[in-house]
């Protein structure tokens, strides 16, 4: 079990999968940039946060709610959790909202299982599953919270602890994902994995400003 001032912020275990290094860069070296896909993210969750807290028939739906586990270590906020009832049981569904299109790798469901991992251990509840909604293609999709699933979150949230224990950011792995990378200009992940000298990326910011 973790301590209170041992909590990690729950939004650091996508980018962890994401990159290591960006997740270092944002929740070590508390460096972080918006480029185009977080600014439309963050309008995006402005819109969900408008109203706190909903009542519909059976439902009832908190928005932003403050949410941790010590456990895992993590600490954060589900953009909307609905409480939907269910004889004398008002069971969470969390779900959480992205401004793009569902992806290929466990990035939005590890951070939507993370939720429910804490809000299973808040309310000593099971929350068999949730759903994220996508802005950009306007569809929910349902998420299972099953046991590889839950594994992997937990094996994650182990490895974003150890990460910040090491003090360490890791080297920079050139990929595609760099393009659409919010730290890049931060990175510089050519120079951070020696692809390029540090001599010859000086001389290239020289030609860019006198052409
Ligand atoms: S630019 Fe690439 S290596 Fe650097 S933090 Fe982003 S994804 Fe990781």
């Amino acid at each position: 079990m973790y301590r209170d001032d041992e909590l990690l912020q729950l939004s650091g275990l996508q980018h962890l999968l994401y990159c290591p290094r960006q997740c270092a860069l944002a929740y070590m070296e508390m460096q972080w940039a918006d480029n185009s896909f977080t600014a439309k993210g963050i309008i995006m969750h402005d819109k969900v946060h408008a109203e706190k807290i909903e009542r519909r028939k059976n439902v009832v739906i908190e928005r932003d709610m403050y949410i941790k586990s010590f456990s895992l270590g993590l600490v954060g906020k589900a953009d909307v959790v609905e409480f939907h009832k269910s004889e004398n049981l008002m069971t969470p569904f969390p779900v959480e909202y992205k401004s793009g299109k569902a992806k290929k790798d466990n990035t939005d469901k590890v951070q939507l299982c993370a939720q429910a991992l804490c809000l299973e251990e808040m309310m000593k509840i099971k929350i068999p599953n949730g759903a994220i909604f996508y802005g950009k293609t306007k569809n929910r999709l349902n998420v299972d919270f099953d046991e590889s699933l839950r594994d992997e979150t937990i094996a994650l949230a182990k490895d974003f602890h150890n990460l910040i224990e090491s003090g360490i950011t890791p080297k920079a792995q050139i990929s595609e994902k760099c393009n659409n990378c919010s730290l890049k200009e931060l990175c510089l992940p050519e120079l951070a994995a020696g692809k390029k000298s540090v001599k010859k990326y000086l001389q290239e910011i020289a030609s860019e400003r006198d052409s």
